[in-house]
């Protein structure tokens, strides 16, 4: 028998027809730590719907922070992915977004030709402060007002790059979550491109990728929906005609009182793997925890797509 409460988290069926054939998607990990459950219920979501419908998943390194990535969080990720059985597909097997510095400056260039693209010298401390000053709570996300707009301050290390955005909603059919308009000028204010510390950004460095990788499928966690608006925005600023399909799956949620390993709340592959876990347990954990499965079940790499 299985608990209600299983049955009341289980996910309706995803309804995968109007993905187109043979989608490219990709998993796209920070190496900024050990794969941990929360990957793994990614990469779940990822290798299934791509078996489901033909098509198969880049592995991208997104080691865009420098200040915060390290090779041997990068090695520990591939090797972990082996262990799962998960199978990069594609030509150029891995994308390391820290070798892509000259098209992520080209991208910039390019943005620059349609709407200013400022230095802005203000932190995220700066930013913070701005907004309560102007009466709007800071702890959903900064958006930032565009103080350094006017200012035209010339680029130089130490200072950010931002482009301006107008105030147009972007709107896309996310494939589970339904249809979705988001305002980006209204959520984040003028985009940062670039860092204080020179390092390109997240929202930019996706764009890039998604585009030049030819990604038509974007599978991640539902923590990533609010960014959706702002990297189609870019994309289609920089010539994508058609953006790509959208997924966001729910996060891991607590087991009920279940442990998967003797180490209290260890989520880490490597712990589950040296607590003696196989590959499928950690796969079912996974995909039960992210409602896919009424209730926890052994489940291989190449099973996956039978999930959709
Ligand atoms: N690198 C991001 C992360 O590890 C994922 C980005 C994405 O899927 O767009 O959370």
């Amino acid at each position: 028998m299985v608990a209600a409460e299983a049955i009341l988290r289980l996910m309706p069926p995803i309804d995968l027809s109007s993905i187109p054939p043979r989608p490219v998607t990709r998993f796209a990990p920070s190496p900024t730590g050990y794969l941990h459950l929360g990957h793994v219920a990614n990469a779940v979501w990822t290798w299934g719907v791509a078996q489901a419908t033909g098509g198969r998943v880049l592995l991208r390194i997104e080691d865009h922070d420098r200040g915060r990535c390290r090779p041997e969080f990068e090695r520990a990720i591939v090797e972990d992915l082996e262990w799962l059985g998960l199978v990069p597909g594609g030509e150029r097997r891995v994308l390391r977004q820290s070798d892509q510095d000259r098209a992520y400056g080209r991208a910039v260039l390019h943005l620059g030709r349609q709407s200013p693209v400022y230095a802005c010298q203000c932190s995220r401390a700066d930013v913070a402060e701005r907004m309560r000053a102007d009466g709007q709570e800071a702890w959903d996300e900064l958006r930032y007002s565009g103080t350094c707009r006017a200012l035209r301050l010339a680029p130089a290390d130490g200072l950010g790059l931002r482009v301006t955005l107008g105030e147009e909603p972007v709107e896309f059919d996310d494939l589970r979550l339904g249809p979705q308009r988001q305002t980006p000028a209204l959520q984040s204010g003028d985009l940062l491109l670039r860092d204080a510390a020179g390092n390109w950004t997240y929202q930019l460095c996706v764009a890039v990728d998604d585009t030049r990788q030819g990604v038509s499928l974007v599978i991640r966690g539902e923590d990533l929906l609010a960014s959706t608006g702002r990297q189609i925005m870019l994309a289609t600023r920089l010539g994508r005609k058609n953006p790509p399909r959208y997924l966001h799956h729910p996060l891991i949620s607590e087991p009920s009182g279940r442990k998967l390993s003797k180490r209290d709340g260890a989520s880490g592959v490597r712990e589950l793997r040296a607590a003696g876990q196989s590959p499928e347990t950690v796969l079912g954990e996974a995909a039960y925890r992210t409602g896919l499965i009424p209730a926890p079940r052994r489940l291989s790499a190449a099973e996956l797509g039978s999930l959709f």
